[in-house]
């Protein structure tokens, strides 16, 4: 995993900071090991010349945080250790698989992997049920299904990996790190409990033998209470499953009725987190660090959180690069940035829930959702459209 790499080791600070910072225009000072990739100077980016910190990180929960964060850290030098609850042989990446493909390119070509061998469906369409037997399809402009196991398998090979570790505040074998990164997604189980912190309960199945139906199809709950999902995974296979605040669950129960030859391989679940960051603080607890789901990122609308994760993994990666010592208010400060939005998304959300949206009242708060899904239409994977998704909210 380790890239190749030339490493200067330096007592001297002057001339490591004044000398290449001349060079390169770019390396902060107070270093002492500056790491250059063998390759010809000339035909990099400037960005990809890094200094190795040796900062020493625990990893606390190895799901779509965790292991990329593990798989980036140590690629740029760091050393990593992960701690997973769960056994080796019963670990599985509890989620329905579906994300955007033009997001997870990137991330896997940041990580060394190439997206196009994990991808089991590419969606055309969505088909989303409403109540009142309305019907609407969103464009499918890059929502795939992945095999997220093998992803995340391929992200940590190479990496410490302690399984069977549930991990709290007082685990003393955390002790011996520079910084300890809280990646449990929705146990947050190393920082503070947030009053602010709101769960949507949810389950699903992995089925096999599905047939006549191998397309997105969702069923929207009134009230934006929950969901119904299919998400096909190729070949017959499909995770079905529902996130609903109320545990009626519709659509599952009506799907096997439908589907009697559909065999179930698994069933799994938890809650998602819909509470976006604004009311996930504190991000940190002395060297606690949390990143991910664990501080709300989570997309509200959808419980959509693996781009999210990812996106705040970046972030917490390119603070952590930038100085031996992890600036924290950095952090809380650009993530508050980037996820701001979600926290109207949520609003909107919980006032459609306890059925409190208007259109007129709310403009405001619709059009911010609006501007800023259209501004990341790539990054969500299918088209939006204003006119749509006013009906689509009139229907809920
Ligand atoms: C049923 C369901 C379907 C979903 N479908 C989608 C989807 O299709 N697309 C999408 O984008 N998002 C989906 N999500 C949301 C998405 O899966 C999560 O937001 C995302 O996985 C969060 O990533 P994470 O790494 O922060 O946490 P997780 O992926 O949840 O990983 C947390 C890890 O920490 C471990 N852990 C927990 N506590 C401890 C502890 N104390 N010590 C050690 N380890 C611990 C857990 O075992 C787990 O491996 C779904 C969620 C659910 C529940």
């Amino acid at each position: 995993m380790r890239e190749n790499k030339i490493i200067i080791k330096t007592s001297n600070y002057f001339l490591t900071g004044s000398l290449l910072n001349l060079f390169y225009n770019h390396l902060p000072p107070c270093q002492n090991e500056i790491v250059i990739p063998k390759e010809p100077l000339l035909t990099r980016n400037i960005n990809n010349f890094y200094i190795k910190n040796n900062v020493k990180l625990a990893i606390v929960g190895a799901g779509v945080a965790g292991s990329y964060l593990g798989n980036r850290l140590q690629r740029l030098g760091h050393q990593i250790e992960i701690f997973e609850a769960t056994k080796k042989e019963s670990h599985w990446p509890v989620c329905a698989w579906g994300a955007s493909k033009n997001m997870l390119e990137t991330f896997s070509k940041n990580a060394g992997l190439n997206f196009d061998n994990y991808v089991l469906h590419y969606g055309k369409k969505l088909r989303m049920d409403l109540p009142e037997e309305k019907i609407e399809y969103l464009d499918l402009k890059g929502l795939v299904t992945y095999d997220k196991y093998l992803w995340e398998a391929d992200l940590c090979h190479g990496l410490k990996i302690n399984y069977g570790f549930h991990c709290t505040p007082e685990s003393d074998f955390l002790s011996n790190f520079d910084y300890i990164i809280d990646c449990t997604g929705f146990h947050r189980s190393l920082l503070p409990r947030s009053p602010q912190d709101f769960i949507i309960p949810s389950y699903e199945f992995l089925v096999e033998n599905v047939k006549g139906i191998d397309e997105f199809y969702v069923i929207g709950y009134k009230g934006a209470r929950g969901y119904f999902w299919f998400f096909p995974l190729g070949n017959g296979r499909a995770y079905i499953g529902a996130g609903d605040i109320d545990r009626r669950y519709f659509g599952i129960s009506e799907f096997f009725e439908k589907n009697p030859h559909a065999k179930v391989l698994r069933k799994i679940g938890r809650p998602i987190r819909l509470s976006p960051p604004k009311r996930m603080l504190p991000f940190h607890n002395e060297n606690i660090i949390g990143v991910g789901e664990s501080i709300g990122c989570v997309f509200p609308l959808l419980g959509e959180g693996i781009i999210p994760s990812l996106i705040c993994c970046n972030i917490f990666i390119d603070i952590l690069n930038r100085d031996s010592t992890f600036d924290s208010s950095l952090y809380k400060k650009r993530i508050l940035k980037k996820f701001g939005y979600y926290d109207d998304v949520y609003r909107i959300v919980r006032l459609k829930m306890d059925g409190k949206l208007n259109s007129i009242k709310h403009f405001k708060l619709l059009m911010s959702m609006y501007r800023n899904m259209k501004r990341e239409e790539k990054r969500f994977g299918f088209g939006i459209d204003f006119k749509q998704m006013n009906r689509l909210l009139k229907a809920l």
